[in-house]
């Protein structure tokens, strides 16, 4: 395993068979892969539209996302002022949990739609024209809205354990027994002050 030169052992089991799938894959760089032609769409009746399926194993789109398993449709319909650009996608990023600390694959959604303008005179705030080259770079939206969509404090399954704050055992592989064994002096209190409760309320 360490041959790999990464920790899989803090990796949950379950999913490291497809983490080594996905580690094999190569990584592609290729944005060319991001890139769609328009250019007959521009020329179709407004109304007319077209589906671009997409299935990337992996791919970094620069400065600072590497997606895996990219997927989704992007339907480009033909407008009167441009084209419409509808981004129905899902991917997954290594995220790390903010309870357990181990890296987990987070599962991303986006939807989006955009209008490139045939001319600045019907450019919307996004300032997206449909470029000379009828060629539409999705990577930069894709990027963003992948990033907006990444949790503040992701977790790698709702119900993580976490690390045990004494010990420092991840609790979701075992069961240190700390929690019951020491109680926080402040705790303590709270918990005399029950007992003292229900003493009173038995008399
Ligand atoms: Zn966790
Ligand atoms: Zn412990």
């Amino acid at each position: 395993m360490h041959s790999l030169g990464i920790s899989l052992e803090i990796i949950r089991y379950d999913i490291i068979e497809a983490i080594i799938k996905d580690f094999f894959a190569p990584v592609s760089s290729n944005l060319d892969l991001l890139r769609l032609n328009v250019g007959f769409i521009i020329h179709q009746n407004v109304g007319f539209s077209r589906d671009f399926p997409f299935e990337i194993p992996s791919i970094y789109l620069p400065p600072d996302l590497d997606l895996r398993k990219l997927s989704g449709i992007v339907r480009v319909t033909r407008a009167t002022q441009g084209l419409l650009v509808q981004i129905r996608m899902r991917a997954r990023v290594v995220a790390e949990c903010v309870r357990c600390l181990n890296k987990f694959y987070q599962p991303l959604k986006i939807e989006s739609t955009e209008l490139y303008a045939f001319s600045l005179n019907s450019v919307t705030d996004s300032g997206l024209l449909v470029p000379e080259n009828g060629k539409i770079d999705l990577a930069p939206i894709i990027r963003e809205e992948m990033l907006v969509a990444i949790p503040i404090s992701p977790l790698c399954k709702q119900d993580c354990k976490g690390l045990c704050p004494i010990c420092g055992e991840d609790l979701n592989e075992t069961a240190c027994n700390h929690d019951e064994e020491q109680i926080d002096p402040r705790l303590g209190v709270l918990k005399s002050l029950l007992v003292d409760e229900q003493d009173t309320a038995s008399d």
